[in-house]
């Protein structure tokens, strides 16, 4: 994450203290953008408002916006709330949002009942993430009916999925140990996030450090993974003393040579930073005081908003192709470069580098089994195996003419449809009823949800637009966490396999045919297939230089191959001696080249990639257990998060967790902190408020 710092990217910015620009554009569609009508004048930040341009599309009646002016400045606004999550009064949130998480929703509410009578209201709460069930949790808990439908038919936590043994869904064992997890989905938590943590807690989960940077002895970060790119391979605490070779590599100016990335990246984001926050004594950023903090986000927005990645990094920042491509392999950002500029600063700038990040022992998974287990003692029921397929509700003034049947003034205000998975062979229908219901799919698979009648045009554009980002994990499981190993311990290890391997591999002469695949005594027979060799070998690394052993605990390595970035397990798992390699984590278009592939034609690829940068010998220890997930391709989740394009922040943010009648709007993609579990809960305690108060 780090890939997830953005929404998971690398996260090795550093910070650096540096001189400030100011100055605002204008121009926030970006449509309006498109048609370039930013001017010369803003984009070298003098301050030149370009002229408002009229709207582009035509607005429905009832619908339309003010001066463009006036809803600009007050969407920057809005976005600016939402980025340090105030209420329209400015108070924050945050302090009132974890009370409720931890105590319950206020008395008030419950008691006056719905539609349906004093026992409080009967609502829908549609999908069992971390939005749904918390959703329900505080729902259930102030004393409403709820309900909770499911698409899918065995487990709940949504793009929170651990590949493990057992747990609620009853999953068989992924890999040959059976002891062995890993994440398919979400795997770290910031402590900065304070909802999330604070639940973590409440539900007595256990958590322990992630390791995004690799730890010494300590626990003190050592930079030890390596940096791997147009052929140089190099450690990271290497390059950050002396980044020339790599520098060198993507032929980036003079100027830019002995300059690390993440520092010359810094060096162009701390003047934005600088709107909102001013560097301490101690050197660590702190947020001015609130009205200013939040005037000099809203600035950053009015400026920023409309802008791609790319579009900063040429026309801000005013670097060549060369230094671009040499930020966005190192920094995790070649893929967010069409995309909004906005969506990756706010991700870094709320998660600082002396950011803490927190793991689950047994994975994130037992997040949603606690969840659940919670439900189940207030009897919600959650409902799986049921996929929303169509909403009617009770809009004003309909009378059934318009597709609305199963509601109106006599019948419930909400009708939806479900349908079975079929897994069994049999695929049946159920519909739900309710006074309210809450949404929480994701809008790219709420495209398909038909809905009766139809939502404003604002949210049925949102519902169309909001752009989702893919990413892609393949997992590997070792007998032996050989990352770990000092070339002593990858001695002794090999001359277990056969006297003389170990220099053999050192000079390259090692048979290639897959002869050696999980040849180690450790790992347990019966994994590897012999077409499985096969496929190795035809697609194993045509180079076989061995570097020096790895040597690190935790952390992730970076290159230029088809795997992109790798992380290593932070952790042993209690009682195995192996463990499972994320061989490949990747976004956007590099996730979608692995997506064409079928998940077993993934494995040989990701262990190529893991051996070009380790070098062949790892493959003695793989078991021939795999896991792969591409989100993209998840049939419940329709991509990994909403990550938006340049504009959307203040084009449809706002009227993504509008409500619409009585059908509430939650998940991460209506918060600003989208593709986190804490703009989950955060969107959670905010639409279980407004049912409650409905
Ligand atoms: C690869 C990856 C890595 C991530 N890493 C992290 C991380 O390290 N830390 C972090 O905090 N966050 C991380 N996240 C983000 C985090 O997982 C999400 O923010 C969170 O799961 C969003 O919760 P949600 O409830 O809004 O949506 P989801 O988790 O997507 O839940 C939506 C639910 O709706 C159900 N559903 C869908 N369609 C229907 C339908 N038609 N009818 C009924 N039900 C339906 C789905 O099955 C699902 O259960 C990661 C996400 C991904 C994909």
């Amino acid at each position: 994450m780090a890939p997830h710092e953005d929404s998971h990217t690398t996260g090795h910015t550093t910070e650096v203290t540096a001189h400030r620009t100011a100055g605002t554009a204008a121009s926030l569609s970006r449509r309006r953008f498109a048609v370039g009508t930013t001017t010369a004048a803003a984009v070298a930040g003098l301050g030149a408002a370009a002229p408002a341009a009229p709207p582009s599309r035509a607005s429905s009646p009832g619908d339309s916006p003010g001066p463009a002016g006036a809803a600009d400045r007050q969407a920057c606004l809005a976005v600016a709330r939402a980025i340090l999550l105030l209420d329209e009064d400015g108070s924050e949130l945050t302090p009132r949002y974890e009370r409720i998480l931890r105590d319950g929703l206020p008395r008030s509410g419950a008691a006056r009942g719905g539609a349906s009578g004093a026992s409080g209201k009967k609502v829908l709460v549609v999908g069992a993430g971390p939005a749904g069930l918390v959703t329900a949790l505080l729902l259930g808990r102030a004393g409403h009916r709820v309900t909770v439908v499911e698409a899918n038919g065995n487990r709940a936590g949504g793009r929170i999925k651990t590949f493990r043994t057992g747990g609620h869904e009853g999953s068989e064992q992924p890999f040959a140990d059976p002891r062995q997890y890993a994440e398919a989905g979400a795997m770290r938590i910031p402590g900065s996030h304070p909802l999330v943590m604070g639940l973590i807690d409440e539900l007595g989960l256990r958590r322990r450090r992630f390791h995004l940077v690799d730890v010494d002895a300590d626990g003190r970060p050592a930079y030890r993974t390596w940096i791997n790119v147009n052929g140089v391979r190099v450690r990271r605490a290497d390059y950050a003393k002396d980044p020339r070779a790599v520098n060198r590599s993507f032929g980036v100016p003079e100027k830019y040579r002995d300059v690390p990335a993440a520092v010359i990246l810094g060096r162009v984001l701390d003047p934005v930073r600088d709107e909102y926050s001013t560097v301490g004594p101690d050197g660590k950023r702190v947020n001015k005081p609130l009205p200013e903090c939040l005037e000099g986000w809203a600035r950053v927005v009015e400026r920023f908003g409309g802008w791609s990645m790319h579009r900063f990094l040429t026309e801000h920042a005013g670097f060549d192709e060369r230094t671009i491509d040499l930020i966005g392999t190192l920094e995790n950002l070649t893929s967010r470069l069409p995309l909004s500029f906005l969506h990756s600063f706010i991700g870094w700038s709320l998660i600082n580098p002396g950011t803490a990040f927190w793991e689950l022992r047994g994975g994130t998974a037992t997040l949603a089994d606690a969840l659940l287990k919670e439900l189940e003692g207030l009897k919600v029921p959650v409902r799986f195996d049921r996929r929303a397929t169509r909403v009617e509700y009770r809009g004003e003034g309909r009378n059934g003419s318009d597709g609305t049947a199963h509601v109106g003034a006599d019948g419930p205000a909400v009708w939806i449809d479900t349908v079975s998975e079929g897994r069994d062979g049999a695929v049946v229908r159920e519909q739900f009823t309710g006074d309210f219901a809450v949404l929480t799919v994701p809008f790219s698979g709420l495209r398909q949800v038909q809905i009766a009648p139809p939502l404003s045009y604002g949210k049925r554009r949102a519902v169309t637009e909001l752009h989702y980002d893919s990413a892609t994990k393949v997992l590997l499981e070792f007998s032996r966490r050989w990352w770990e190993f000092g070339e002593a311990d990858w001695k002794r290890e090999l001359e277990r396999v056969r006297p003389g391997l170990y220099d053999a591999y050192r000079l390259g002469r090692a048979p290639d045919d897959g002869s050696l695949l999980g040849a180690h005594p450790s790992v347990p027979r019966g994994h590897i297939s012999d077409a499985q060799r096969v496929h190795y070998t035809a697609c194993r690394w045509i180079s076989r230089d061995q570097p020096e052993a790895a040597g690190v605990t935790g952390g992730g390595s970076v290159c230029d191959n088809p795997n992109r970035f790798m992380f290593n397990p932070s952790h042993r798992v209690e009682g195995s001696e192996g463990g499972v390699l994320l061989a490949s984590y990747s976004w956007a278009d590099d996730a979608r080249r692995w997506d064409c592939l079928e998940d077993d034609a993934r494995y040989p690829y990701a262990l190529r990639g893991v051996q070009q940068v380790y070098g062949q010998r790892v493959e003695v220890f793989y078991t021939g257990a795999g896991r792969t997930q591409s989100w993209q391709r998840d049939p419940y989740a329709y991509g990994e998060a909403a990550v938006l394009l340049p504009g959307q922040h203040t084009e449809l943010f706002p009227l993504l967790g509008r409500r619409e009648g009585p059908l509430f709007f939650a998940g991460d993609h209506t918060s600003i902190r989208t593709a986190w579990i804490e703009g989950a809960l955060e969107s959670a305690v905010r639409t279980a408020l407004e049912v409650h108060r409905a």
